[in-house]
């Protein structure tokens, strides 16, 4: 293979009109298996959470479980879709050795919702986009490669699998083509899954983490010249957060334009993502629908929600994270493009929280969005899981706005409060961490300075006022902190008038 020099994206895009699709899976957060009742806890033992029917021993009947239809049923309603009347599972036959069955048990031609869409906003735009359908289906287990050096097959001395995964119910949502997005196409494709992961988590049906794998993406790419038929697709699999949905397309647009400049042919197959070099490499070349061999699953009987139960499930859908975070910024008195990084945050349901608890909607916003955040980030947590809870925060603020705290040492206790040292009153005091506000202590405090420290004292006596940051600094050390600057400031510019 020769080496080819890459088109920038631009170039790329000024010449070519990409067309995306994505295929999302969806774990689904019920208690128990689709099939079975197994339980579904994440990170178990492995094979600690199987039976006969999992395993796909002799013998050994599925039965459905309801909330995995439920589920389904709510993530095609929140995503304007029909739901089926009647449909059925399909046998996907397919050997794999993380597969008991030989086969998933998903839908084929009868899936349980269609016809669908997701408005999704970009920098004040909106995008439609189409939802084909919503199926559900079952997860596989999953395998471990071991003694090689990079965690895949090729090298390894042994391959282990753990099949606890393997039943769990899944959801897949798979989108329409989607054309005439041009440049935008790879931050329109990461609005998108925000925003489908947005909708689910409000629906309480999954928890949605991209690094757990319970949110998978699949991104289809084609390229083709303006007016000329739509080109070949390719599937990029294995891309696990929502950065790399956006580079994903974007590499593919790169990759495939580079190809065609030199006449070469796309070929349909799938690809991984790779995110250290933010490139994909070719995996294997695409099975179409007949190398699977559906038939409908003859264990299990049709599926037929009673239109009733469904009225009945879309009246009480949540409200629209997009209409929630529309009302929330009014209400919090912010501009949208912070809306939004708040959202992406994962802080909209802690800040409201914390207003809950009694905080103002700027200081709820301030310490989730700022020291949290930034903790959240450096430990690779979750904001919800950083350690702090929205009363603990509402009760922090609580104590700057009555003067017991200051910034500095706020976060000193927010410090103790997240390193499991109590609630912040609890952490202040035992720290000694309060700001001290006892005058007599303070002035004790600046006369001190000033003894130690005549030339700059005379100075401010002449008029230098400047020269008082050198005083407040020295009475700031001497009281670790705790004092309020302001305050001895004032007190030192007093002694000194
Ligand atoms: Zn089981």
């Amino acid at each position: 293979m020769t080496t080819t020099v890459l088109p920038s994206y631009e170039d790329a895009i000024s010449r070519y009109e990409p067309v995306i699709g994505l295929e999302t899976h969806v774990e689904l957060g019920t208690a128990t298996k689709m099939f079975c009742g197994c339980r579904t806890d994440f990170g178990a033992e492995p094979n600690t959470q199987v039976c006969p029917v999992c395993l796909a021993l002799p013998g050994a009947l599925p039965v459905a479980n309801r909330a995995g239809i439920e589920a389904t049923i709510r993530i095609g309603l929140a995503l304007n879709c029909e739901i089926a009347t009647w449909c059925r599972m399909a046998r996907k036959n397919y050997f794999y050795p993380d597969m008991p069955k030989n086969f998933q048990t998903s839908q084929y031609d009868e899936p349980l919702c269609v016809d669908g869409y997701v408005d999704v906003e970009y920098e004040g735009k909106s995008y439609r986009i189409g939802i084909e359908r919503v199926h559900l289906e079952e997860d596989t287990g999953k395998t471990l490669h071991v003694g090689g050096a990079t965690g895949r097959i090729q090298g390894a001395t042994e391959s282990l699998v753990d099949y606890n995964r393997a039943g769990i119910p899944l959801v897949e949502i798979v989108t329409k083509p989607v054309p005439g997005l041009g440049a935008l196409a790879p931050e329109i494709a990461r609005a998108y899954v925000t925003e489908l992961r947005d909708i689910i988590r409000s629906l309480g049906v999954s928890d949605v983490r991209m690094e757990q794998g319970s949110l998978r993406c699949d991104v289809n790419t084609s390229l083709n010249k303006p007016g000329e038929e739509w080109g070949t697709r390719t599937e990029t699999k294995n891309v696990n957060s929502l950065r790399s949905v956006e580079r994903a397309v974007r590499s593919e647009i790169i990759r495939q334009t580079s190809v065609l400049d030199e006449g070469g042919r796309i070929v349909q197959e799938t690809r991984h993502f790779h995110e250290d070099r933010g490139d994909t490499s070719p995996g294997r070349s695409k099975e179409t629908a007949t190398d699977y061999r559906y038939f409908p699953e003859p264990d299990l009987v049709p599926i037929a929600p009673d239109p009733a139960w469904v009225a009945e499930l879309k009246a009480s859908l949540p409200e629209r994270p997009s209409a929630k975070r529309a009302r929330l910024s009014e209400e919090w008195g912010i501009s949208a493009v912070d809306m939004q990084s708040v959202a992406n945050a994962g802080a909209v349901e802690l800040i409201e929280e914390t207003i809950a608890a009694g905080a103002s909607p700027a200081g709820a916003r301030k310490w989730w969005m700022g020291e949290l955040a930034r903790r959240a980030n450096e430990t690779g947590v979750e904001l919800a899981e950083v350690g702090a809870t929205p009363a603990q925060v509402a009760a922090l603020q609580k104590l700057v706005d009555e003067g017991k705290l200051n910034d500095k040492l706020a976060r000193q206790v927010l410090e103790g409060v997240v390193a499991g040292e109590g609630d912040p009153a609890a952490v202040m005091a035992a720290r000694g961490l309060e700001v001290v506000s006892d005058t007599g202590a303070l002035t004790a405090a600046v006369d001190e300075a000033i003894a130690a420290n005549p030339d700059i004292a005379a100075k401010i006596r002449e008029g230098k006022v400047a020269a008082a940051g050198a005083l407040v600094g020295a009475v700031m050390k001497a009281t670790r902190g705790q004092a309020d600057a302001k305050s001895v400031r004032e007190l030192i510019l007093q002694r000194l008038s």
